[in-house]
This record gives C-alpha cells, sequence and structure tokens, in this order.
C-alpha cells in the first residue's frame, strides 16, 4: 500500500499535460492541449487535456480521469504502479511494501523471473557452453558494446538448464510457465523452452523485460522463436529495441524501423540509435501507434526483397493509420542494413536516410518499374494501376500532386490518369460505402440541453442560481443528468469527480468540464436551455393529454372530456408562453 500522503503529494506535484506529452505529441488549443486519442482510432484530434483542471477527456471515445487514470491506461497498470510511474517522473521514490515473494503482485513475480532469467542467460554467453554463440556474434561482427548494451545471451544447448536454475531460486513452475520461459513436460517437471539460442530481451520503454526473441545457433526452426503472450508480453504492442530508441526517436521525430533483431543492433552501434523493428511479424497498428507517440515520420528500411516489400506495404498501412508519415529508404544492391552498414559504411547508410522518399512516391516507382514504357500497352497499363493505387489516398491536394508526378514519369497526360482515379473513386463510393445507416437517431434536442445546464452551472453561479430557481431536479430527463445535477449541487466541482459513481456520469462531467465553453450571454442561454427541459416536458404531457381525450370521447364520457379539454388548452397555453 502507498501511503495516502504520498499519493497526494504526487498528484500535486505532477503536471498532466507533462505526463501526457511523455506520450503523445501534444499541441496547445485555446486553454486545452489536443491530441490524436490514443485509446481509440481518429483522425482529428478530440483527445482533450485541461492543464488548469489537470483532466483529461477523449470526446470521441470518452476515455478520461486524471494523470494516474491516464498511465493506468495508457500503460496498462493497476493504481498503485501508475503512483509509481508518475512518483518516478517526478524523482518522487515510492516507498515499496517490503513484503517479500507471497504479497508480490503476479505481474511484478512474472517480471522478476524474466529479469533472472536475461541475467542468466547473459553469463551462459561468457561461459564455456557459450562459445558456439559468441562465434555467432562474430560472424555477424557485433561489437561487445552492443552485445552488453541490448543485453544479449546465450540459452544453452540443453533441456533444463534455465528451469533448474530458476527453481533453485524459489521460482513456482506455474510461473515459469506463465512467463513463457518453460513448458510443462510430457510425463512430469518442465522444459526449458529457449535452446541452443543466442536470446534478445524484448523490453518496454520503462526498463521491463517482456520476452525474448531467440536465434536459433544450428538449423532449427524456426530462424527465430519469441516468447509466447503473457500477461507482461503482446508481441503486436511492442518493438525491439525500442526501449534504447525512445529518447533519439523523441529528439529526430523520426524512427527508422528494421525487419531484423540484428539490423537494430547494428544500426544502432553505427549511431542510428532511432531505429526499432517489429518482432517478425507485420507491424501491427498498435505498434504504429507506439511509434507515433515518440515520432511524426516513419522511415522504412525492410530487407530489398519481395517479402520485405510486401511486409513494408502492410507495414504502410498501419503507419497510415496511426498517422504517420512514412518514407522508404532505398538500400540499392544490399539486403538488409546490417549488410550495408558492414559492407558500404555508415555514412552510406546515411545517405540512403537522408535520401529516402515518401511511400507513396516508392510505390509509384515500383509500379512503374513493372512495365515496358517503349511500348502503349504497358505505358496504358502502368496508367491504370497507379490509378487504383492512387483512389486509395484520401488527401486530395496530395492525390492531384502525385497523379502530376505519374503522369510525368510515364510521360503522359495527367487528365487521363485524373479520369481514371475519378472512375474508380466513383466504384468504390458506389460499391463500398454503405448507405446512411438507418438507426442513428437524430441529435436529442433535450439531452444536450440539459448537458448545456450541467455545463453552465458547472462555470458559472448565476447560471447556477437560475437553474436552482427554474428547474427541479426531477425535471431532468436523463436520469444521469439528473444524478449529476443533484451531486452538483451539494459538492464543489472538483470532488464531484471523485464522488460520482458511475463512469457515465463522470463522463459527463469531464465533457462539461472541458469542453468548448459556452459563448454568448450567460443568463440568456441558460433560460433557453431551462424553456426548452421545461418545454419538453410539457409537449410530453400534453401529448398524453391528447391521448386521453380521445379515449375518452370515443366513450362518450362528456365529464371527462371537458376536463381534458382545458388541460390541454392551459398546457398549450404553457408551451406557447416558453417558447415565445
Ligand atoms: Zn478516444
Amino acid at each position: 500500500m502507498i501511503p495516502k500522503e504520498k499519493i497526494e503529494e504526487i498528484r500535486e506535484k505532477a503536471d498532466i499535460v507533462a505526463v501526457v506529452s511523455d506520450y503523445l505529441a501534444l499541441k496547445k488549443r485555446g486553454k486545452n492541449y489536443l491530441a490524436l486519442c490514443p485509446f481509440h482510432s481518429e483522425k482529428t484530434a478530440s483527445f482533450t487535456v485541461s492543464q488548469e483542471k489537470q483532466l483529461f477527456h477523449c470526446f470521441g471515445c470518452g476515455e478520461g480521469g486524471n494523470v494516474f487514470a491516464f498511465v493506468m491506461k495508457m500503460e496498462k497498470v493497476e493504481f498503485p504502479e501508475a503512483v509509481e510511474i508518475v512518483g518516478e517522473k517526478l524523482g518522487i521514490q515510492v516507498e515499496k511494501s517490503k513484503s517479500s515473494g507471497a504479497l508480490k503482485s503476479y505481474r511484478d513475480r512474472i517480471y522478476d523471473l524474466l529479469s533472472l532469467a536475461c541475467k542468466f542467460y547473459e553469463s551462459n554467453l561468457d561461459s564455456k557452453s557459450g562459445a558456439k554463440a559468441r562465434e555467432y556474434i562474430e560472424k555477424r561482427k557485433l561489437s561487445p558494446a552492443g552485445v552488453k548494451g541490448f543485453r544479449l545471451g546465450y540459452a544453452e544447448d540443453n533441456f533444463n538448464s534455465l528451469t533448474k536454475h530458476l527453481l533453485s531460486r524459489g521460482a513456482k513452475p506455474e510461473d515459469l510457465e506463465a512467463a513463457g520461459l518453460a513448458l510443462p513436460g510430457k510425463e512430469s517437471g518442465h522444459y526449458d523452452r529457449f535452446r541452443n539460442r543466442l536470446m534478445f530481451p524484448i523490453f518496454d520503454t520503462r526498463g521491463h523485460i517482456l520476452g525474448f526473441s531467440g536465434r536459433s545457433l544450428n538449423e532449427e526452426q524456426p530462424k527465430y522463436l519469441n516468447s509466447p503472450d503473457s500477461i507482461v508480453f503482446n508481441k503486436g504492442e511492442v518493438l525491439f529495441g525500442l526501449n534504447l530508441a525512445a529518447d533519439a526517436v523523441k529528439k529526430s521525430k523520426f524512427a527508422i524501423l528494421v525487419e531484423g533483431n540484428i539490423d537494430v543492433v547494428s544500426c544502432h552501434e553505427a549511431g542510428f540509435k532511432n531505429t526499432a523493428a517489429p518482432l517478425g511479424t507485420a507491424l501491427t497498428t498498435s505498434q504504429a501507434k507506439l511509434i507515433k507517440r515518440f515520432a511524426e515520420t516513419a522511415v522504412l528500411s525492410f530487407d530489398s526483397d519481395a517479402a520485405g516489400y510486401a511486409a513494408m506495404e502492410r507495414a504502410q498501412e498501419a503507419l497510415n493509420e496511426a498517422e504517420l508519415l512514412v518514407r522508404v529508404l532505398d538500400m540499392g544492391k544490399y539486403k538488409d542494413p546490417d549488410e550495408l552498414i558492414k559492407a558500404a559504411g555508415r555514412d552510406r547508410f546515411a545517405e540512403c536516410v537522408k535520401n529516402s522518399i515518401p511511400a507513396t512516391e516508392f510505390k509509384i516507382k515500383r509500379i512503374i518499374s513493372r512495365f515496358n514504357l517503349a511500348e502503349v500497352e504497358g505505358r496504358a497499363r502502368a496508367a491504370h494501376q497507379v490509378a487504383e493505387f492512387l483512389v486509395k489516398e484520401k488527401d486530395k491536394i496530395v492525390q492531384r500532386e502525385y497523379i502530376k508526378y505519374a503522369a510525368g514519369l510515364l510521360k503522359t497526360d495527367e487528365d487521363l490518369i485524373s479520369s481514371e482515379v475519378r472512375k474508380r473513386t466513383f466504384y468504390n463510393r458506389s460499391s463500398g460505402m454503405p448507405l446512411r445507416s438507418v438507426t442513428k437517431r437524430p441529435p436529442d434536442k433535450i439531452i444536450e440541453a440539459e448537458k448545456n445546464l450541467l455545463k453552465l452551472a458547472l462555470t458559472s453561479n448565476e447560471a447556477l442560481g437560475l437553474i436552482k430557481a427554474g428547474l427541479g431536479t426531477d425535471e431532468f430527463s436523463d436520469p444521469n443528468n439528473r444524478e449529476v445535477f443533484k451531486k452538483l449541487q451539494e459538492l464543489p466541482a472538483e470532488q464531484l469527480l471523485l464522488e460520482l459513481g458511475s463512469e457515465e456520469q463522470k463522463r459527463i462531467v469531464r465533457e462539461a468540464m472541458l469542453g468548448e465553453s459556452l459563448e454568448g450571454d450567460i443568463k440568456q442561454m441558460t433560460n433557453d436551455c431551462i424553456n426548452a427541459v421545461k418545454g419538453y416536458k410539457v409537449k410530453k404531457q400534453i401529448d398524453q393529454v391528447r391521448q386521453d381525450l380521445m379515449a375518452e370521447e370515443k366513450i362518450g364520457n362528456l365529464e371527462a372530456v371537458k376536463r381534458l379539454n382545458s388541460e390541454y388548452h392551459s398546457l398549450s397555453e404553457i408551451l406557447r408562453a416558453m417558447t415565445r
């Protein structure tokens, strides 16, 4: 347990803007800061941070809260760990409870095991058994500094040296299994997952080891074996080397993405410290978003073979989705960055990085290179394929420019390509786009008016007074709005968020606090909204009366008809007065 005062101290000293900036590129807009939301996919920024209120809120997906809530969500950790992380950033040490194994969180236990395993692999590499791995390292010309920096190690060529080592340190077999280090044997006991492999530990950006990637040292398949996904590890959400690259990426605003672990080590050794790699799988949107936290641009330096190009195209989609600019680096005759750096030198690679071209340009060149441009048919087919590709470009200005560019390469009229693109745009739209959704209801004006009232009440005492006088709590039609309004009269705004029980109600308050402020005459706006809410009630009453009236008329109950008629008239009168 972290002492309450400690939590308070950290909360008070922390600035949510500074903390969020560690993860996202914030842009100042008015009083608030905006960014693309890391918790849902969006094209325009609706993720809002208020320095004044020390809150964040996404108007797109509704996520929000204070600095701890942000870190919990972002780092996928529990509250105490979030407090620790924020404390760390402020240089405030959080006294961890002095408990041992038993009370340690499960997650911490797994981290500890992985860290022990890493040390064990490292010591193997220096020992007699590691000769084969050292030979391989030498062959790949990795420097001792690189090996140390990336903490490479060796998993011995036998069935249970790691398992035995960790069990002797008091580890539980089921934890070894959960950490992805060991597998249960057919008969009994456990055996090592990684055997006779050069081990690359995979870190998160906070320095935890999450798993390993093991390079086979004989011909055993797969060439690279990754840890299975676990409570701490998800292959699709981390990048190899990003822990060491993050600062350089932040500084240079771009990340170099390569395919292999060895490429990452080589690039770092050659001074390209902003390099990282997906873990042998196609780059995922989560990984792209992770890069987006630190960079504006991704420079792809994948292998120059068919598989590399295919991987590059998939990566490009994920990166575009995360709103990163994508450039592609041409390595000429070299297969991968490692080979290039070792054969031609670091300066040559630096040149390649400098000469990298936008991914779209690269793709157009590649399409065109497949055709014989000396022939009319070749040029025409190239133009068709370019049009097919450019249809996907959503930015019309960019599309226009690339049409010009392609026309130049094909020595053809840009209007021709342009009209091909237009044709395809039309077809794509009519086949792919769903018709306007029928189920979507029109915006509920009354709920909106109630939300405006909450916003007014939270920002102006005058408005609060008017609302209290003009509208009973029960007249709020939405139960959540009603509850918020009730609490809001009892508590100061800052405390409101702590006291409200439901997530939905908290969301309403954050939206009211961080949303665009209402411009105009407060009194007028408040009265308008009160009238809208009251008017709605009256309208509902009128509807009811009308129904009753028709029912009574049917059965000829004149008494009731008379009464209802006069009720109908007076309600209509009230409504008219309100909307006047
Ligand atoms: Zn969101």
